[in-house]
């Protein structure tokens, strides 16, 4: 694993990350920085403690990683800060209940069902527990209406030409089933089916929240269940970013699996999808606006392809949206934790979106999708919020209900 002091001493304390970072945007202070922070990282971990005012500048991080785009050094702020997280001792254990139950699919699924969230769509009774009269503003996701996929037909479907894995996703799996099926039946669309497997979670919140050892144990457990030299799709961007970089901080040994995994986008953007949507018969004219995801623009550098792709629906204009790549504050479970501020920048999201005018917002990974969900529906559902892949299934099997 790489060292903190060694990582950290890339900085040459320029500052031209400030401006790209939303907690040093909404607050102007030098320690709601990734400058300020790395400082910070860098005492504490020379001095083998972590004071309180260390330790809260660490958590009001959003580990969206905007200042690695910025930085011209390369400076690998998201190790830094994962690694700083794991030193700090007598971590929130809260935060930790809550992630072992959230990235287990059948405690995440019980406690839905438990909240009666399925179908009346109440916050999980075990996660309102855990914050009952302990986090009064924290805000939790949920879960939207779904309706099926139609059948997919066999008609103009290509030959078989490959098989795929298919991250399913401890959170993707829960929240939004159907936006696996719409990433097999694009990957379908181009000629690839994807292998059965029981894959469990990457790992990538217990890392981005510091908890190392746990999300060792479980990018381990992922790899052992792919066994096979196929590809390994992933359609949420936390996940991907994630796994692409096993082998660093976590994921010993497991750097091919890394480079054998693929944001579904960029997949189906390589084998034809392009092609493919533009016979398909798309939506009637419909402007969408798309929000980057952290973890697809800044940690995986995927930004044009999914842009690309959704211009290529027929009917559909991509308008700009102001501020695209700030992240809207979901960040894991950081809405949960740290909600002032995840707050603020929904709301800063939110004014960006609802000045486009689009009818639709796309964006790439579940969190994302939950959190700018909840502005639209505080503000009565004026747009549709989708995956991006679900949008693209859209054009060739129309919008679900
Ligand atoms: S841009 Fe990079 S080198 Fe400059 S202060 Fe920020 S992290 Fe340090
Ligand atoms: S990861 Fe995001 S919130 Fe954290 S310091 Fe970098 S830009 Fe700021």
């Amino acid at each position: 694993m790489p060292q903190l002091d060694d990582l950290a001493s890339q900085c040459i304390r320029c500052g031209f990350c400030l401006e790209s970072c939303p907690t040093f945007l909404i607050t102007g202070d030098e320690s709601q920085s990734p400058r300020g922070r790395i400082t910070l990282a860098k005492e504490a971990h020379a001095a083998k403690k972590y004071s309180p005012s260390t330790v809260a500048a660490l958590d009001t991080c959003l580990g969206c990683r905007a200042c690695e785009t910025a930085c011209p050094s390369g400076v690998q702020y998201g190790k830094i800060i994962e690694i700083a997280r794991d030193e700090i001792k007598g971590k929130n254990r809260l935060q930790k209940r809550l992630l072992d139950s959230i990235t287990h699919p059948t405690l995440a699924k019980l406690q839905f069902a438990l909240g009666g969230i399925l179908p009346s769509r109440k916050p999980p009774v075990l996660l309102s527990k855990l914050l009952s009269g302990q986090l009064p503003q924290a805000d939790t996701p949920q879960l939207p209406l779904e309706s099926a996929w139609p059948p997919l037909g066999e008609k103009n479907l290509p030959p078989i030409k490959g098989q795929v894995y298919l991250l399913e996703g401890c959170v993707m799996r829960v929240l939004y089933p159907g936006v696996n099926d719409a990433t097999r039946r694009l990957l379908r669309r181009v000629g690839f089916e994807v292998t059965p497997t029981r894959s469990g979670c990457c790992g990538a919140l217990h890392a981005h929240s510091g908890y190392l050892a746990e999300a060792e144990d479980r990018a381990q457990k992922l790899a052992a269940s792919m066994p096979d030299d196929l590809p390994v799709i992933v359609n949420s961007a936390g996940c991907g970013s994630t796994i692409k970089e096993y082998g660093s901080v976590v994921g010993e040994g497991l750097a091919e699996f890394g480079k054998r995994t693929f944001d579904a986008t960029e997949f189906l953007h390589q084998h034809g999808l392009m092609d493919q949507l533009k016979r398909s018969k798309g939506l009637i004219p419909t402007n969408v606006a798309y929000h980057e995801a952290c973890h697809l623009i800044h940690g995986q550098k995927i930004s044009s392809i999914p842009k690309e792709l959704i211009s290529a629906i027929p009917g559909v204009n991509l308008v700009p949206l102001p501020e695209a790549d700030v992240c809207c504050g979901s960040a894991g479970t950081y809405n949960v934790f740290q909600p002032k501020m995840a707050r603020q920048l929904l709301n800063r999201k939110w004014a960006n979106v609802a000045n486009t005018g689009a009818q639709i917002l796309a964006t790439g990974n579940p969190g994302c999708l939950a959190w700018i969900e909840q502005a639209n529906r505080e503000h009565d559902h004026p747009i549709r919020v989708l995956h991006t892949l679900e949008l693209l299934e859209s054009s060739f099997s129309g919008l679900r209900e």
